[in-house]
């Protein structure tokens, strides 16, 4: 049903007996903080930060709540807790376990980054663990405030990462639902966003995120493992190495399960897998701990006794001196490694040492932004003349095959989004965060096609 009002690139929303501000996200991909006052009680769905960003502050705003709500465990929507914690935050964090699992391993490592003592690491995750509130799926957690009646909050699943979900609050006077971040339906491990929800009262504002609210995704999330299969034994043919950039959150494990499916059933032979990510690493054993919460095709994988995150010769690379060493192995192997972008990270020493050997492969999976080595690289391969990229101040020819493997998004597409918010029974107002302006118009005249 079409909402009686859509508002796009708005910061602050009025409820009946309430008020919703946003405090980032409004008319960006950025961190999102979203400020919910209902049922006397102040609540901060998600406070996420950007990454290494030494000049950001959190939002004053954002340190008036009682208690966070985290939608899921990537940095734009957690990081912030650091600063808020530091600042004097004690209220609960609730979120799901999955999600408090990833969180504290986000942040822990945070901490490190700027600068802290071992010691100091471990009094923060001390601090962190004691908020910590795990929530059950579709489980109501009552959320008493200072005055007024509280508010009652559920989490849905929003399919994006593990342990990710919708949060649906409920006043005396209000209902709210926050999307988070949407994933698409049908990706491998992940089960599909909510669409069953409760028909016993409007919801007086939905906020929905529209990162590609002005895209359609062309590949289905069924014919990945085809694709990927596909650039893999093209790229075998030649006898290189294939380097795969990866954010280490989400994606690492797709491509992981991805890749188990090939094996397994002999499409891809003897290939090692280096996974070659610390962090990645740690979230990857943080989805075996909530293999409760995989998908259908996941859960039959287990109980025919396959891990579906594991496979023959995988190797998991912690020690920094042996990721120095994959380069110089004489048999190709595939190597995974952070950041998704090349902005850093091991993948950084793969590409200089990899990329002037025409024999390696390098396949991207996921978007890559303007000004990022990785976009650099695709610009590269795409040229007629050898084109040469920077890393680490040395210049570096790109001889490498450079492929692309679409389809691997973390994030729905239009009509997924508009899908699920069509699953939504009577919403009075539709808010869009979390997307740029475009892709906001562009979503709000999608929703407003839902009816005549
Ligand atoms: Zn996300």
């Amino acid at each position: 049903m079409t909402p009686k009002e859509i508002r796009t690139q708005t910061p602050h929303h009025d409820l009946p007996g309430g008020q919703v501000n946003l405090l980032g996200a409004v008319s960006e991909v950025t961190p999102s903080a979203t400020l919910v006052e209902l049922g006397g009680a102040r609540l901060l769905v998600d406070c996420g930060a950007p990454n290494h960003d030494h000049g950001w502050e959190l939002d004053g705003a954002a340190r008036k709540a009682e208690a966070v709500l985290l939608t899921h465990a990537h940095f734009d929507h957690v990081g912030g807790l650091v600063d808020l914690i530091d600042g004097g935050f004690d209220g609960p964090i609730y979120a799901t376990g999955a999600t408090h699992a990833i969180a504290r391993i986000l942040l822990r490592d945070s901490v490190r980054l700027e600068g802290a003592r071992r010691s100091e690491v471990d009094a923060f995750t001390k601090r962190l663990d004691a908020l910590a509130r795990p929530v059950s799926y579709d489980a109501p957690v009552t959320i008493a405030g200072p005055s007024g009646s509280g508010v009652t909050a559920w989490f849905r699943e929003a399919g994006h990462i593990l342990g990710s979900a919708s949060v649906e609050l409920e006043g005396a006077a209000s209902r709210v639902i926050v999307s988070g971040d949407l994933g698409r339906p049908n990706s491998p491990i992940l089960r599909d966003a909510n669409t069953s929800w409760r028909n016993h009262r409007p919801v007086d504002l939905v906020l929905m995120e529209s990162t590609y609210g002005g895209r359609v995704h062309k590949v289905e999330g069924e014919s990945l493992a085809d694709s990927l299969e596909e650039i893999i034994n093209r790229s075998l043919q030649d006898g290189g190495h294939i380097l795969v950039p990866s954010f280490a959150i989400g994606r690492v494990q797709l491509l992981l399960y991805l890749l188990d499916k090939l094996v397994e059933a002999g499409r891809v032979k003897e290939l090692p897998v280096a996974v070659d990510t610390p962090m990645g690493l740690r979230v990857t054993e943080a989805y075996k701990d909530y293999k409760k919460l995989y998908d259908r095709e996941a859960v039959q994988k287990m109980a025919a006794g396959d891990d579906p995150l594991d496979f023959e010769n995988l190797f998991a690379v912690n020690r920094h001196r042996d990721s120095l060493r994959l380069a110089g192995v004489e048999t190709p192997m595939l190597i995974i490694a952070g950041s998704g972008m090349c902005t850093g990270g091991r993948i950084l020493g793969h590409l200089r040492a990899l990329l002037p050997v025409p024999e390696t492969d390098v396949i991207f999976v996921g978007y890559q932004a303007r000004r990022t080595l990785g976009r650099r690289i695709l610009d590269a391969a795409g040229s007629e003349v050898e084109e040469t990229v920077w890393i680490h101040r040395e210049e570096i020819p790109v001889r490498a095959h450079i492929h692309q493997l679409h389809g691997l998004s973390a994030h729905a597409d239009q009509a997924e989004l508009t899908g699920w918010f069509g699953a939504i029974p009577d919403a009075r107002a539709l808010g869009l965060m979390h997307g740029e302006g475009r892709a906001q118009e562009s979503l709000a005249q999608a929703v407003q096609r839902l009816t005549p």
